[in-house]
């Protein structure tokens, strides 16, 4: 902005206002300052906090700083640099997170505060005041930006102090909001200390290393970003205004972690419209509806989406902490949101599984069809589960389900084979005891191992330090399935975790019990599975067909076969 100038807010703005208690807590004073830091274009904000906030919350940033002339004017209620005089609605074009010029009156009104600020001159201004004092205005040695103190909060409104939680809850919602701006603002470098101590901090180096510095190096290691674009249509007016479609573009962005790791509460879920970090409940629903199934009930994904659409679409002005915005289109928006995140977390191997054909006409490539199946003449199902075949002097019953599956099976396999086995580190490293046999057995396989996707380093004796495991389609396997893994190379079973997953997802589109088949159906199942290297096994081992001889029939019912014939 190129005029920082701060000025009172005319009254006709003033009058459109969202009225409401603007601090209630120090959670929101925390807020209130990040977001004038974040608004002065800081590279760099430091949180401090004294016990549960009441005693002391200061906030430093390296933003532009505020000019002499103007410190005691922030101060007061309804002046503000970031609307200018000429516009005449309050909410037009505003794109900074503050506009309104009450928030820093606000704090002085329950809290003593003082500012320190510097725009780059040889000397910074202080300047203390609170609920009762009158500003005092003084010079200081104080870098470029601006650090605002705000201490004995509440001390002049028993109300609010009395309804504050426990100190340890009141903290955990700094350092949520803290969380939240880091997470959304991944190019600004925080850091969080409680009674001295950091507690959080980032780099300002990009989003994984805001969610290494929120979430550690596990989360880090799982996030995703997201940068997406999407026209849509959106329906505006109605009541008074006459009905218009138009089509608008939103930008998607932020991150999100693979649902290997999730939470049991919403707080994880942080959404901005705009760059305004909100509790919009649409947009934060949308954003866990995305995920879908991949979460299981009262679990919650860990993500930070940043909604960007035109600023005609957004009213900032609807609350008074600022907690929501209006937004015209949300229903729209919302859906586009899901769509993103559902898109987002489809990864690589899902997509080839769903474009892998299920059907039964499709070909099997490269395989030449096993000619034992030529003799086999399909006469009827039984009970929606089993196909009958005429084959010589038996009678073949196939299970249709099985049958499906070894089909679906080999062809994942073909769609699977030049992918790489996906390995996952895991943080820390886990110890795993094996038994002595698969100890012995660890050298010999070790080649096997690897190609499976284990990584782990030997400590002598019968533990295994593992580092890595197989993360088919994205889910990492157990550490402690490496035991099973070398029983089963040991026993010259040979079912890598990969294949296990293909098998399961074999499953999912396979004919059911109770899925009727024309003669015409079953006789293309017969033709699918016989283009298959091991027919006669479905994917968990079991068998897909057996049979009845000509001779056992005619014995169960008396019938000497040989006259007979
Ligand atoms: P608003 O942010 O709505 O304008 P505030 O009361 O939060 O109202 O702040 C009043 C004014 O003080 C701002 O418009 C801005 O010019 C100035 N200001 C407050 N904090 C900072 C800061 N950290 N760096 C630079 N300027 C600031
Ligand atoms: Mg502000």
């Amino acid at each position: 902005m190129s005029d920082r100038s701060i000025r009172r807010l005319s009254d006709a703005t003033v009058n459109q206002i969202a009225a409401g208690e603007v601090i209630t807590r120090p959670s929101r004073v925390v807020e209130e300052l990040l977001d004038n830091a974040i608004d002065a274009a800081a590279s760099r904000i430091t949180i401090e906090v004294e016990s549960d906030g009441t005693d002391r919350i200061t906030v430093s940033d390296t933003g532009h700083g505020i000019a002499r002339k103007d410190v005691i004017r922030a101060l007061e209620r309804h002046t503000t640099s970031k609307i200018q005089p000429e516009n005449t609605t309050l909410t037009e074009s505003v794109q900074t997170l503050g506009f309104r010029g009450e928030a820093l009156a606000a704090i002085a009104d329950c809290a003593t505060v003082t500012v320190e600020t510097n725009t780059g001159e040889p000397r910074g201004t202080k300047i203390t005041t609170g609920p009762d004092d009158e500003p005092v205005r003084r010079d200081v040695g104080h870098a470029q930006g601006t650090t605002v103190t705000a201490s004995n909060l509440f001390a002049n409104r028993p109300a609010r102090n009395a309804s504050l939680a426990k100190p340890e809850t009141e903290f955990r919602r700094i350092t949520e909001v803290v969380s939240a701006y880091a997470l959304l603002y991944p190019q600004i470098r925080f850091v969080l200390r409680h009674n001295g101590t950091e507690t959080l901090s980032t780099t300002g180096t990009g989003i994984t290393a805001s969610v290494l510095g929120v979430y550690g190096r596990k989360a880090a290691q799982h996030t995703r970003s997201i940068d997406h674009r999407q026209a849509v249509s959106i329906d505006h007016g109605g009541t008074h205004a006459p009905r218009t479609t138009e089509t608008q573009t939103v930008r998607i962005s932020g991150f999100l972690l693979a649902p290997t790791i999730v939470r049991r509460s919403n707080t994880h879920t942080t959404v901005a419209i705009n760059g305004r970090p909100v509790r919009q409940s649409a947009i934060r629903d949308a954003v866990v509806s995305g995920y879908g199934s991949r979460l299981g009930s009262k679990e919650y994904p860990i993500a930070a989406i940043s909604v960007t659409v035109p600023h005609s679409l957004v009213d900032p002005n609807i609350h008074p902490a600022k907690q929501r915005v209006g937004l015209v289109g949300e229903d729209e928006i919302a859906a586009a949101v899901s769509k993103a995140i559902e898109t987002a977390l489809t990864s690589g191997d899902e997509r080839i599984a769903a474009q892998t054909p299920t059907d039964l006409t499709t070909e099997l490539a490269d395989t030449t069809p096993d000619s034992r199946f030529d003799r086999l003449t399909v006469i009827g199902t039984f009970r929606e589960l089993y196909i009958l075949c005429e084959a010589a002097d038996e009678l073949l019953v196939i299970d249709q389900h099985a049958a499906h599956e070894r089909v679906n099976y080999e062809r994942l396999q073909a769609a699977f084979a030049t992918e790489p086995i996906r390995s996952e580190p895991i943080d820390p490293p886990q110890t795993v005891s094996l038994s002595a046999t698969a100890q012995a057995a660890m050298e010999e396989f070790a080649d096997e191992l690897t190609a499976c996707g284990y990584e782990y380093e030997l400590f002598g004796g019968t533990v295994v330090r593992v580092t890595a495991v197989p993360a088919p389609f994205g889910r990492p396997a157990n550490p402690g399935s490496l035991q099973d893994v070398l029983t089963a190379l040991q026993q010259g079973i040979e079912r890598p975790p990969r294949e296990q997953f293909l098998a399961s997802l074999a499953c999912h589109p396979s004919l059911k019990a109770g899925d009727s088949l024309s003669v015409d159906d079953a006789q293309l199942l017969l033709d699918r599975l016989a283009e298959c290297e091991s027919p006669y096994r479905c994917p968990h081992g079991r068998p897909v067909m057996t049979t009845l001889s000509e001779r056992s029939i005619a014995q169960q019912l008396g019938r000497n076969v040989s006259r007979f014939r």
